[in-house]
C-alpha cells in the first residue's frame, strides 16, 4: 500500500508524519506522474484557491479526476473544498479551479471571522464500536458542508447539526484537520478505504 499527499501548498508535512507513524509508505506528490502507483491520495488543508491554481498550473486537474474515478481520495479542509462539485457562490474565489468530483456543496470560511479556529469533540458514525470515543476535531477557518447529494453521506456533525465530514464511496472529506491531533483514527479509516 502506498499513499500520496498532494504537496503543492498547505499542511502536507503533518499528514506525512501521521502516515509514517502508522508505518505506511507515503510520498509527497508534486507531479501528476507520481499518482501512477498510489492506492490513495490525501489533499491537505491550506488555501483552496492556491491549491486549485497550482494544481491547474502543474497539469494535475485531469490526472486527479482520473485517479479519483478509481482510487481513494481524502480532502481535509481546503482539500474538501477542492474536491467539491459546488461552492456556495458568496464564498467562492474569483478564479478557483475545483476538482469537482464529490457530490457536496460547501461554504468557505463558514464559521465567521470571530471564530477563526476552535476544537470540538465529534461522534463519527463510521468508526467501529470500541473505537468510538469523541474525535478531537481542530477547525481552522473551516468550511461547512451545506448539502450532501447523490450517494454521499454525512459521517460527522457538530452538536448544532452542522455537517463537517462526509463519505462517498472511496472519497472522504473532513472540514477539520485530523493531522494536527494525535488521534489517527481518520487516517486509519482512510487506509481501509484505500485497501478495498
Ligand atoms: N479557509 C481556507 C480556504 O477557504 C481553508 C482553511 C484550511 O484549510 N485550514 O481554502
Amino acid at each position: 500500500m502506498k499513499i500520496g499527499v498532494l504537496a503543492l501548498q498547505g499542511a502536507f508535512a503533518e499528514h506525512m508524519t501521521v502516515l509514517a507513524g502508522l508505518g505506511v509508505t507515503a510520498v509527497e506528490v508534486r507531479l501528476p506522474e507520481q499518482l501512477a502507483d498510489l492506492d490513495g491520495l490525501i489533499i491537505p488543508g491550506g488555501e483552496s484557491t492556491t491549491i486549485g491554481k497550482l494544481a491547474r498550473m502543474y497539469g494535475f486537474m485531469e490526472p486527479l479526476r482520473q485517479f479519483a474515478a478509481e482510487k481513494a481520495m481524502w480532502g481535509t479542509c481546503a482539500g474538501m473544498i477542492f474536491m467539491a462539485k459546488e461552492i456556495e457562490s458568496a464564498t467562492a474565489g474569483k478564479d478557483q479551479p475545483l476538482l469537482a468530483v464529490m457530490d457536496i456543496v460547501v461554504a468557505r470560511n463558514a464559521f465567521g471571522r470571530q471564530v477563526d479556529s476552535f476544537e470540538a469533540g465529534l461522534t463519527v458514525t463510521v468508526f467501529e464500536n470500541g473505537d468510538s470515543g469523541a474525535f478531537p476535531a481542530v477547525f481552522i477557518r473551516a468550511p461547512q458542508l451545506l448539502a450532501v447529494k447523490g450517494d454521499a453521506e454525512v459521517i460527522a456533525k457538530l452538536v448544532d447539526g452542522t455537517a463537517v465530514a462526509a463519505q462517498q464511496g472511496k472519497w472522504l472529506v473532513t472540514a477539520f484537520h485530523p493531522e494536527l491531533t494525535n488521534d489517527n483514527r481518520f487516517h486509519r479509516y482512510f487506509l481501509k478505504l484505500a485497501e478495498r
